[in-house]
């Protein structure tokens, strides 16, 4: 399977004819999921795709099933949804512990191939470190899409390794680590508190941020041979054509430079996904899932996927309110400023 280096996230994508669009200037790479908006944002995927030779695009969807019959059931759905009778890459959807990735889904995957309706298997991870040997050891693994981008730095280095070496083909999702680096405006939410903190009883998510230039964010994780393409979410034309730049520039010193500033920037309020802090919260807090959710209302301005992601979360974990303790026990290396982000998710969502 070839594939172009930059492709495209369907999840936030509101208008079929950019995919249209993006395949006329030689895209071939479509990621979306069967739990994106209902199966919509498979349904916008299929109408987009209306008149392309079936073989000529590499179609991608999740499923975030825990059980061999709900994957074979969202299987059938996305085959419906997608108007197809095949899906090229079928993956596990935000898989983030070895254990959820049980054998008995891993045969489901041989199941599918079998039957003719996928041609290849993975998974898609938040954490590539604590997954990656799984991933190597569960021998049927074709495919993995993982978080990757300039905040990470050379953090993901051993395990994009390991799994390029095991022949296991490469995909990075949020590339763009929050909208290319640029913080969000804040100032509808935050009442003057500063943006760490939301307003108590606000509940305004923040206006997201004009993308200014993405392209160096895209064009760090291009120029990493072992990543085979990469999936930044695309709304209009004028942001794919953007985005395609990345295949013929080269990443600079100036790049380099900007990345570096737009890192510490984010920095309070952008969580890395490092999870050095797993486990840290006495109360179970799952610190790096809150944070990512609240990063969807936040920096991508997707304010019901924050709210969905965050209704799917354990009761138990929804119930937490930050603002109860006196003191946080979690530490963040990477500087964010925990309490007060996840006080703002709480806020914003719970
Ligand atoms: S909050 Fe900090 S320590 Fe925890 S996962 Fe995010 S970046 Fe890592
Ligand atoms: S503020 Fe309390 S509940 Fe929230 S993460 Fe820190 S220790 Fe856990």
């Amino acid at each position: 399977m070839k594939v172009c280096p930059v492709g495209v996230g369907v999840g936030f994508t509101p208008d079929p004819s950019v995919i249209a669009r993006a395949f006329d200037l030689g895209v071939n790479y479509f990621d979306t999921a069967n739990d994106y908006s209902n199966g919509n944002s498979e349904r916008l995927l299929a109408v987009g795709l209306k008149g392309i030779p079936r073989d000529k695009v590499v179609v991608v969807s999740k499923t975030p099933a825990k059980t061999r019959g709900v994957f074979m059931t969202d299987l059938e759905d996305s085959l419906k949804n997608l108007e197809t009778d095949r899906i090229d890459i079928w993956l596990l959807h935000a898989k983030s512990k070895p254990e959820d990735v049980p054998d008995e889904l891993l045969e489901a995957g041989d199941a599918a191939k079998k039957q003719g309706k996928i041609r290849f298997f993975g998974v898609s991870t938040h954490d590539l470190d604590l997954m990656a040997d799984r991933f190597v050891k569960a021998g049927n693994i074709d495919a993995v899409t993982f978080t990757y981008n300039f905040t990470m730095g050379t953090g993901r280095e051993a395990a994009i390794a390991k799994l390029s070496q095991a022949g296991i083909g490469l995909t990075a999702m949020k590339v763009m680590a929050a909208n290319g680096g640029v913080l969000p405006d804040f100032s509808a939410m935050t009442a003057g508190r500063g943006p760490g903190r939301g307003a108590r009883g606000g509940g305004l998510p923040p206006r997201p941020a004009a993308i200014k230039n993405p392209l160096p964010a895209l064009k760090w994780v291009v120029r990493n041979p072992m990543v085979a393409t990469t999936i930044p979410g695309v709304r209009d034309v004028e942001m794919l054509e953007m985005n395609l730049k990345a295949l013929t520039e080269k990443f600079t010193d100036d790049d380099e430079k900007l990345l570096s500033a737009r890192s510490e920037e984010i920095r309070p309020y952008y969580c890395r996904m490092c999870y050095s802090c797993r486990g840290q919260c006495p109360k179970g807090m799952p610190v790096p899932d809150q944070l990512r959710i609240l990063a969807y209302a936040d920096f991508y301005g997707d304010f019901p996927l924050a709210q969905r992601s965050f209704a799917a979360l354990p009761k138990e974990v929804r119930a937490l309110r930050c603002g109860d303790c006196s003191e946080c026990s979690v530490h963040c290396p990477n500087g964010v400023k925990v309490p007060d982000r996840l006080i703002r998710a709480q806020e914003l969502l719970a």
